[in-house]
């Protein structure tokens, strides 16, 4: 056939099977019953005319069939996580997927998922792969090019102009919808990605915070430890009302819960560097963020606070790129891994790298593993599962919402034996120092309301679910700060709060911004 055929084809492939997302996304919005059915009808055609007109401007005697059967293949995975999970395929979920490592991936393997490739991936695919092309001189080939992008544009112009007013509410009141679209808005995604990351010019790291230096020395060092948290929402801690008992061991602790704390993206990619970076979460941008100098690199500055970050979550996202590291993902450094490496492992030998501080101030940054889902079950041992029967499987939308429930309430569990355990390390070196706790998820969670699951959805459409976190501080006896901890606080104030904590004197603190001063 002709290569206009075959794109017809597979265009109308995508229209039909791959956009069901996108179709059920729009029937919510835009019920069948109330005389919605043209509209939806017009909709599904600029859609197909759209994909017609992209195709063919990429289509060449070398390019049609390697693009279509690409486009064809990622596209059983996008709408495969789309229909699941109700994810979006953005930029930011590009880098997230981009920076997560195969342990993580291999969460989410499926038998659904292979169903998905094999027939909205593999099988047309391959029948694409084997259909063979006729191709014209490269003349006619143009002009047919032309015209089938000219008869392209044409009818997606007759069909806005038609239902000019359903577009215009669709455009500007609707504007995420057009997210769920297979495999356009992917393409998009992958496109601005790249402009974003790679063409952008060289990164030059801009220093902030030179100037810094620890002012009032006082008798005692100052020993904080910062846990990053992985995915746990607030409303599921009992700290903040929560029906169930999920922080049973950290109400015992002299603890001050933090009940309305937002985080700065709902992706771990996201959230990680904003909440150490200057920046607030509307002037945040990926790249600010990697071409500015964080929190850390200003406590750095000082030449007197010791930095440690250490990671089970996968890894610093770039906050601790100029600070020592040490990866807990692997048994070589965690000595507490069953089937995965536990975040208490990260606490082994902690002990030892206090004491060889010698009276410094000493900064911990304990990055978590947290409630990553969707495999929650996976996050905790037996000695957890206080909640059952739990969701056994990574196909979310096939357990109850009790199951899935349970099992995130486990593993939260697990975190607050946890935290409670970094508690009783502090403990251990109340009388040298003078300690703190700070804990803040990085996101939070959606499980299963509205048929919503996981995280990561652009913030302005993001349930509070995602980004209302859980988030708790835990002072020594040496250091009892009174503050007032009802307030609205976010992952903004971590950056001066942690200067404040460490009497740092720089030009970039901001003291209203500091959640003890
Ligand atoms: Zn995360």
């Amino acid at each position: 056939m002709t290569q206009t055929k075959l794109i017809i084809i597979t265009a109308l492939f995508f229209t039909l099977f791959s956009n069901y997302s996108f179709f059920n996304n729009v029937l919510e919005v835009y019920p069948l019953g109330d005389g919605n059915i043209l509209y939806i009808l017009s909709l599904s055609i600029i859609l197909f005319a759209f994909m017609v007109l992209l195709f063919t401007l990429l289509s060449s005697k070398y390019t049609t069939k390697p693009i279509l059967i690409l486009l064809l293949l990622v596209s059983s995975f996008t709408a495969y996580f789309m229909n699941s999970y109700h994810v979006v395929i953005d930029t930011d979920m590009i880098r997230n997927t981009m920076q997560t490592n195969i342990d993580e991936s291999s969460d989410l393997f499926s038998f659904k998922l292979l169903i998905y490739l094999l027939l909205l991936g593999i099988l047309p695919a391959y029948l694409v792969y084997k259909t063979p092309l006729y191709y014209g001189s490269f003349k006619t080939e143009l002009l047919k090019k032309g015209k089938v992008m000219l008869f392209s544009i044409l009818i997606i112009v007759i069909m806005l102009f038609s239902f000019s007013k359903f577009y215009t509410s669709f455009f500007r009141e609707h504007k995420p919808l057009r997210y769920y679209t297979n495999p356009t808005y992917w393409i998009y995604s992958i496109g601005d990605y790249i402009a974003k990351t790679f063409n952008s010019g060289e990164i030059v790291l801009k220093s902030i915070g030179v100037d810094a230096k620890v002012v009032k020395k006082e008798e005692k060092p100052k020993l904080v430890i910062v846990v990053v948290g992985e995915a746990t929402r607030a409303d599921h801690f009992s700290l903040n009302g929560y029906s169930r008992e999920t922080n049973p061991l950290l109400k015992k602790e002299n603890i001050i819960n933090l009940p309305h704390v937002n985080s700065c993206g709902t992706s771990t990619a996201y959230s990680v560097p904003c909440m150490f970076s200057i920046y607030d979460r509307g002037e945040y941008s990926y790249k600010k963020g990697i071409s500015t100098e964080n929190v850390l690199d200003v406590l750095y500055h000082t030449n007197s606070i010791d930095i440690l970050w250490r990671d089970n979550n996968s890894d610093s996202k770039g906050v601790a790129l100029r600070v020592p590291f040490e990866d807990y993902k692997t048994s070589k450094n965690n000595t507490i891994c069953d089937e995965e490496c536990r975040d208490e492992g990260m606490l082994v030998g902690l002990d030892k790298y206090i004491k060889k501080r010698d009276g410094k101030d000493v900064l911990i940054v304990l990055h978590q593993m947290g409630n990553h889902g969707p495999a929650y079950n996976r996050r905790y041992t037996k000695k957890f599962e206080k909640f059952t029967p739990v969701c056994e499987t990574n196909q979310l939308e096939e357990c109850s919402k009790e199951s899935i429930n349970n099992a995130y309430d486990n593993a939260l569990l697990h975190t607050d034996y946890f935290l409670s355990e970094v508690i009783h390390l502090l403990k251990k070196h109340d009388k040298k120092y003078k300690t703190t706790m700070i804990y803040m998820s990085d996101h939070g969670e959606s499980l299963g309301e509205n048929g919503i699951y996981l995280h990561g959805l652009p913030y302005f459409i993001a349930p509070k679910a995602q980004t209302h976190i859980g988030a708790v501080v835990w002072f020594g006896k040496n250091n009892q700060i009174k503050f007032d901890p009802t307030k609205q606080y976010s992952h903004d104030n971590l950056f001066h709060t942690l200067l404040g904590l460490f009497n740092v004197q720089t030009k970039v603190y901001d003291k209203k911004m500091d959640m003890f001063k």
